[in-house]
């Protein structure tokens, strides 16, 4: 049996090794490493991927994010609502920028944001939501836009993890993932659903000036060259990492239906076990598992991965610690205010997913679970 890895980037480049390569080849050939046509042929299919009137490739992820808040205009103060229970970069951009970030619970069944907390959390000086598509499927959009419509709300979607997944309305009408709020952010760091090799990242919206906007601020706020309408930053996708980007968008619905296959195996052997949950697909999304995450339920978490390690089955802990808790970020907090994130900080593991699991790795990565726990 090949040798199980929480991500398997090796194996998937060989499969598309003589294009990459090329593409790659071409780019030093041509020597347009910043801002060369790959960049923007790049841009133009995911802008079409997407259904989305405007790509602004960036340098990662969390500059997206960074950017989207800059050229919505928010202020020192301003409060934005997220989760407590995500990767950090979301929080740390808003203390980044001086505005306050109120986090609030995730709903126990989909790790996403809950829109009932969030109701709760909005104040005179809220300015914006960001819901994280976490693990892979889409937030509850419809209820979230609604309470951002009422309550004038900007909403910044952290597409980081859900790449490709769709969310359907309850008019019938499908959108994808990242397309929905003011703006969309993603992240093609390497073990992403679309990754590049390297850094990379991007922000999608629908609103042309807003696009004209993050334009400028990606460039040193620069509108005209050489002169500084705003303050921006240096945040470019350059043309290698958007060569590789090109090759591998094609093939992201194959990749995510990949994932989705390993994830059904996971759930036939897990479903009816009475220590684990197996993670709830949102009806109104399809999922992209970035991540398959299991909750274990009878306090037994860490010697499981302890077990698996023993077994070389990698499993990770995303995540261990609350934002709240952390020493960057910390806030007092009242306990009964975050009920289901506590409880997925003890219960979450998240196994080995990447396109390349074969059914052999699978059955023994389910193999090994079910050993310890029966
Ligand atoms: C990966 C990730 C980011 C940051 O992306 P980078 O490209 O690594 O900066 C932001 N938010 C979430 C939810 C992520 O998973």
């Amino acid at each position: 049996m090949k040798k199980i890895q929480m991500v398997d980037l090796q194996s998937q480049y060989f499969k598309i090794k003589p294009e990459v390569d090329n593409a790659v080849l071409n780019v030093m050939k041509s020597a347009a490493f910043i801002n060369g046509p790959e960049v923007e042929w790049f841009q133009k299919e995911l802008e079409e991927y997407l259904d989305v009137n405007h790509v602004i490739p960036c340098a990662n992820g969390t500059d997206a994010l960074q950017i989207a808040l800059m050229a919505l205009g928010l202020e020192q103060g301003d409060e934005v609502i997220t989760a407590d229970f995500t990767f950090a970069a979301t929080v740390e951009v808003i203390h980044l920028l001086k505005l306050k970030a109120v986090l609030v619970d995730v709903d126990y069944e989909t790790f996403t944001l809950d829109p009932e907390a969030v109701k709760k959390a909005i104040t005179p000086k809220t300015k914006a939501i960001i819901p994280v598509h976490l693990f892979g499927q889409c937030c509850a959009m419809e209820p979230l836009l609604e309470i951002a419509k009422a309550h004038n709300l900007f909403v910044i979607e952290d597409n980081a993890q859900a790449i490709g997944a769709e969310y359907t309305f309850s008019n019938g009408e499908v959108k994808k993932s990242g397309t929905m709020g003011t703006v969309g952010t993603t992240s093609f760091f390497p073990s992403k659903n679309l990754g590049c090799y390297g850094d990379g990242g991007a922000l999608c919206t629908q609103d042309e000036a807003l696009a004209h906007k993050i334009r400028g601020i990606v460039n040193h706020g620069m509108y005209e060259r050489y002169y500084h309408d705003e303050v921006g930053v240096n945040s470019r996708l350059d043309s290698i990492q958007a060569a590789v980007l090109r090759r591998k968008l094609p093939n992201l619905d194959l990749y995510n239906e990949a994932r989705r296959k390993a994830a059904d195996y996971y759930d036939e052997a897990f479903k009816d076990h009475k220590d684990l949950l197996i993670p709830t697909r949102n009806e109104n999304s399809t999922h992209v598992f970035h991540q398959y995450t299991l909750r274990v339920t009878n306090g037994k978490r860490n010697e499981l991965r302890e077990f698996l390690t023993e077994k070389e089955v990698p499993a990770m802990i995303y995540y261990p610690v609350a934002l709240r808790k952390q020493k960057a970020y910390f806030q007092e907090s009242s306990e009964t205010d975050f009920v289901h994130t506590d409880r997925l900080l003890n219960e979450v593991i998240s196994l080995p997913m990447h396109t390349e699991l074969d059914e052999e790795q699978l059955k023994y990565i389910c193999d090994s679970i079910l050993e310890f726990l029966n």
